[in-house]
């Protein structure tokens, strides 16, 4: 094997028309007009764009790129892109120049019809357009299919409304702004333009063997396995996590980060995780629509590489049952462009009102939204996943920790703050150590939504979701909070003391969301009832508060979505959740009926065979006839259950696809689902490895 030199700073970026490399190719009035536009938010002239255009292209053209690509996000949770060419009109000599001009750089037309729209888009008015999102850098990714160039941008209809995750991102991301600058604004800071959120998305994955993956049609066609026995060993011995990275692995991960670096994705951090076969990467944060737009590339790269390494990357939030899922934690702060972050306590957070409000105002916001929060969190594969034991619940709550729980206390009891308790020093009982500063919070690994030092980290995020909706939720209700704390203070004639009041009162009314403990436990279920907060374990039943009061109004108020917006998402999720269901089903149905079902037959059939040809000898066939009265009782459960899930599945087809389709899947199908699934995993425990048509857990999980 090649020793892997990488000179990783040579290579950042390379592929990327990045700031420097627009510097260093614009004409000086040209790249200080689009710093304007990027920082000051004008729009962009026609003439700018033209010489943008042609640069950027030029620039791709030398990296070997032969097309370029409008590249969005439609609500199918992944990317799109269609691909032209640079090659313009052949000329009277017969040769082509490469074209891009400014106009099809800022915007396209792809047809909206045939993207996931709730209603919003009828076949007959299908004019949809992109538009490029200047903010996110143009690159150019190399494949088998050559160079091509990926143009960042938002998708809407031709009414304005938008049809992808990325336009309501930018509107979020503007209304926070807007409303984070009066907080700062208030606190004396003149200087700050802008405040802007990061995102660092720890993305987690399962890694298996090609050959093997492609001898499972679960997988195939939905992404997890919806068969399996558990094999003999687990993650119970807690082996994987953190452990040595094999070599095949090690290789991968490699090509991974060598990948995402020249598309300016900075890979940081890689290790294996809980489940056997499942990894994490995480980058550092970044300007939040880039972390969106990185996290797709991430994903997208995981998977590419894989194949090349004939191994096949899993990116479903439970690809396997009776070992841990996978999640996004997305790591959330707000910073100015004067480089504060609003969520760092500093050294004395007693003594920082601007944190404690920030503080008061993000657990108002997500005691008030809690529902917006989990719903946002949810996709189909998160289903499995979210109320599991091992997932954050689907109950959403903050953790703060120690230190901050101590503010907070004494916001609550004394009306103020007056001290701050720090880590200390780490005692390790070994004489000769450096001495560390213990930080002041341990962690907790439990909670939806934690405090984790200078960051929030919501930890509900499906692995193969969009980062941009629960992002979307997350801008626009701390929007509100800010919005409705600035109302206030902004017309305060003694702004101490009314900040503090506001603190407290905000505190007081909402400190419900505030839990420390341990959140997989049945206590919290209890408890949290206790306090109302909302325990909304199906997907299907977080949809309605997309479309509440509510959150209409909340939305409307800051722009980000209209109600006519919010209510085609709602039927895109409902209609997503059936589709993906009955794909499911009909892959067990199919997978039962012509691969498992028959594998038991023959083989209980040559059990019995070989039974009868024993028992002419003389033999003992005390276990074949033992183990054919058990594999006939399953068989006989199996093809009832099958035949359940059949009618059930004939029965939920009959709907018009929303809301009461969803529900008939999710209350008739799944039950049916599980129930052919039980005895047939239990078969397998029985039947002959070599007779067994699919490639067992142990053998995905173990054997790569
Ligand atoms: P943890 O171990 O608490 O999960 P890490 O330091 O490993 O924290 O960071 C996890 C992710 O959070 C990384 O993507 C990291 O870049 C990101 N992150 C760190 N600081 C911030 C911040 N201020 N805002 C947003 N994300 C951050
Ligand atoms: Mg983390």
């Amino acid at each position: 094997m090649e020793n892997a030199y990488t000179d990783v700073s040579k290579i950042f970026g390379e592929d990327v028309f990045n700031d420097s490399a627009m510097q260093a190719r614009l004409p000086k009035k040209v790249y200080q007009k689009l710093r304007q536009v990027l920082n000051e938010g004008e729009t962009l002239d026609l003439e700018t764009a033209d010489v943008i255009a042609h640069e950027m292209k030029e620039w791709a053209l030398e990296k070997g790129a032969t097309h370029y690509t409008h590249w969005f996000q439609p609500l199918t949770g992944m990317t799109a892109e269609k691909h032209d060419s640079f090659v313009s009109a052949p000329m009277e000599n017969g040769k082509v120049l490469m074209s891009l001009s400014g106009k099809e750089l800022i915007k396209g037309e792809p047809d909206a019809s045939s993207f996931p729209s709730g209603g919003l888009r009828a076949t007959f008015e299908a004019r949809g357009y992109t538009i490029w999102d200047a903010t996110s850098p143009a690159f150019v990714r190399h494949s088998e299919g050559g160079a091509i160039l990926y143009i960042p941008t938002a998708f809407c209809s031709y009414t304005g409304e938008a049809l992808d995750q990325k336009t309501p991102l930018l509107r979020s991301m503007q209304a926070l702004d807007e409303q984070a600058m009066r907080i700062v604004r208030l606190f004396g800071n003149t200087e700050a333009k802008h405040v802007v959120p990061y995102v660092g998305a720890e993305q987690e994955y399962f890694i298996i063997d090609r050959a093997k993956y492609l001898q499972r049609p679960d997988l195939i066609f939905t992404g997890r396995t919806l068969f399996g026995a558990m094999p003999p060993k687990g993650q119970e011995l807690d082996d994987h996590y953190f452990g040595t990275i094999r070599p095949r692995i090690a290789a991968y991960m490699h090509d991974v980060n060598v990948e995402l670096w020249k598309l300016g994705v900075p890979a940081k951090t890689q290790h294996n995780e809980v489940a056997p076969a499942q990894h994490e990467l995480a980058p550092i944060y970044e300007k939040m629509n880039v972390a969106v737009d990185h996290n797709q590339v991430v994903m997208q790269t995981l998977k590419r590489v894989a194949t090349r390494h004939g191994l096949r990357c899993l990116l479903h939030e439970k690809p396997f049952q009776g070992v841990n899922g996978s999640g996004k934690h997305d790591n959330w702060s707000l910073m100015t462009d004067d480089g504060m972050n609003l969520l760092d306590p500093g050294k004395t957070p007693h003594e920082n009102l601007q944190f404690q409000l920030v503080l008061a105002c993000i657990l108002k916001a997500v005691d008030v939204h809690a529902d917006l929060l989990r719903e946002s969190a949810s996709d189909v594969g998160n289903e499995s996943r979210l109320g599991g034991n091992e997932a954050p619940p689907a109950i959403v709550s903050v953790f703060l920790g120690e230190q901050l729980d101590k503010i907070v206390a004494q916001i609550v009891n004394d009306g103020t703050a007056s001290s701050t308790a720090h880590g200390g020093d780490l005692d390790t009982g070994v004489s000769n150590q450096v001495t560390i500063h213990k930080d002041a919070t341990d962690r907790n690994r439990t909670s939806p939504f934690a405090f984790t030092g200078n960051k929030f980290e919501f930890r509900m995020v499906g692995s193969r979701d969009s980062i941009a909706g629960p992002n979307t939720v997350l801008n626009t209700i701390t929007a509100e909070a800010f919005r409705d704390a600035c109302d206030i203070l902004e017309k305060s004639g003694d702004f101490e003391k009314d900040v503090k009041d506001l603190i407290r009162k905000y505190t007081l009314e909402h400190s419900r969301i505030i839990f420390n403990g341990n959140g997989y436990s049945d206590s919290w279920v209890h408890e949290a009832k206790r306090r109302g907060l909302p325990n909304i374990a199906s997907m299907v039943d977080a949809i309605p508060a997309l479309t509440s009061e509510k959150a209409v109004k909340l939305f409307a108020d800051f722009g980000v979505f209209s109600e006519t917006e919010l209510v085609s998402r709602s039927e895109v999720k409902y209609e997503t959740y059936s589709k993906d269901i009955h794909i499911e089903a009909r892959t067990m149905l199919d997978l039962a009926g012509k691969k498992l079902i028959p594998a038991i037959i023959s083989y209980a059939g040559m059990l019995a065979n070989t039974a009868n040809a024993i028992e002419k000898c003389g033999g003992d066939i005390y276990v074949q006839k033992k183990q054919i009265a058990k594999l006939s009782a399953l068989l006989h459960e199996a093809e009832d259950a099958r035949e359940h899930l059949e009618a059930v599945v004939l029965e939920a087809e009959q709907h018009p696809a929303g809301r009461a389709q969803a529900v008939c899947f999710r209350d008739y199908v799944v039950p049916a689902m599980k129930a052919l699934r039980t005895p047939i995993d239990e078969a397998e425990e029985l039947v002959d490895a070599s007779y067994w048509p699919l490639p067992s857990y142990a053998d995905m999980m173990f054997e790569v």
